[in-house]
């Protein structure tokens, strides 16, 4: 019986060329060239005014939040179905987490929720977008807009796929990437910030440069770098900015490896759904995919945990989706209680992920929905 494991990080066959070139070039601890050649390629990319390579996604959330200098007395509206940097990067300011439901047809943020809970305090809404698939950013912008507050996007799983043609990542004024190993593309560890708009631009990068003006100083804008904001140390080493440009130089290869397995699920799950036995997540017109995830949601949490089951007799890794921050034990002790958000709560529980990653075969796919039609 074959294992499929759940991910395979993606490998290029590249990375040991730069990382010998790191070793070569004697420049080691970051914001060198290997990550100003990620940098640009990025931007360039994307169309992205600025940025800057992080040592994960939950440093660049971190800088987000404190870019906005939030503190005691402002609001955040995040989902709570989400990984926890999004809540921990802007519950470290002080500034209060307000929780929002999801739309259940994308897992994404319900954009009316997160309307009815806007208050004079808020000053920051975090959408994720979820397995690959957009926030509706159309409408957080235009909410975010009259409502006169930040838009930013937590796009960890979001890079290379659109929303109306744009990218993900470049809607909201700020976006953090990741480049761990269980995303479509990375470098062990990493991320990014991408800047959308310039002007948060020299803050953003001195709190990068853990608090200092020192980017200005070999920019010769200053003759000697000074603390200036409440920063940390957020960037990543050469070693992991040459190793992500190799990974970012394979893009659209590592899209195209994921594609045949994400649409040999779907198909072969279409007529599950038609049965009424799960559901899968929709997929909007407007939104393109970068087949970061592929998931089912069942009909009760008691069929999603026999599947799972099923599958790791099978040697099929499957998994289960986020358990939600609210009802955490860290929710709980900040006063949040399970019933405050009933959808998320309901549907977290019938979340289950399958194995998707370029070193599968469309077959692997097959042999899982077999597997998952046989329990069912
Ligand atoms: C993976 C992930 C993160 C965390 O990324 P790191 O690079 O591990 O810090 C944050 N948010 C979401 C939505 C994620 O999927």
């Amino acid at each position: 019986m074959k294992e499929i494991r759940f991910n395979e990080p993606f490998v290029t066959g590249g990375e040991i060329k730069y990382l010998e070139e790191v070793v070569a070039s004697g420049s080691f601890a970051g914001n060198g060239e290997f990550s100003k050649r990620a940098q640009s390629l990025l931007a360039e990319r994307y169309q992205v005014p600025h940025v800057l390579l992080t040592h994960s996604c939950t440093a660049a959330l971190e800088i987000t939040a404190l870019v906005y200098d939030l503190g005691p007395g402002d609001e955040v509206i995040l989902p709570s179905y989400t990984f926890v940097s999004t809540a921990s990067a802007f519950l470290r300011t002080g500034a209060k987490l307000v929780f929002c439901e999801i739309d259940p047809a994308t897992m994404t943020v319900d954009v009316a929720d997160i309307a009815n809970r806007i208050t004079d305090r808020t000053r920051v809404i975090a959408p994720i977008h979820y397995a690959g698939v957009g926030a509706d950013m159309t409408a957080l912008e235009k909410l975010a807009a009259e409502r006169n507050v930040h838009l930013v996007e937590d796009a960890a799983q979001g890079l290379d796929a659109t929303h109306n043609g744009r990218a993900l990542g470049t809607i909201g004024e700020l976006a953090s990437f990741s480049f761990h190993e269980t995303k479509n593309l990375h470098c062990g560890l990493g991320g990014a910030l991408f800047i959308n708009n310039p002007d948060l631009f020299d803050k953003a990068e001195d709190i990068w440069e853990r608090g200092t003006n020192r980017t200005k100083m070999f920019r010769g804008l200053v003759d000697k770098y000074r603390w200036v904001e409440l920063g940390s140390s957020f960037y990543p080493t050469e070693f992991q900015a040459a190793f992500l440009l190799s990974q970012l130089e394979h893009i659209d290869d590592c899209t195209a490896g994921r594609r045949p397995i994400f649409e040999t699920y779907r198909q072969r799950l279409e007529p599950l759904v038609d049965r009424g036995l799960l559901s899968l997540q929709t997929l909007n017109p407007e939104n393109k995919h970068n087949y970061h995830a592929c998931f089912a949601k069942f009909n009760t949490p008691e069929d999603c945990e026999r599947v799972r089951l099923h599958l790791v007799s099978k040697k099929i890794h499957a998994y289960i989706g986020y358990v939600p921050l609210h009802s955490s034990p860290m929710g709980r002790q900040l006063g949040y209680q399970a019933c405050d958000l009933p959808i998320t709560e309901e549907y977290s529980q019938r979340v289950l992920r399958f194995p998707l990653h370029h070193r599968m075969e469309a077959d692997d796919a097959h042999r899982i929905v077999d597997e998952i039609e046989s329990v069912l």
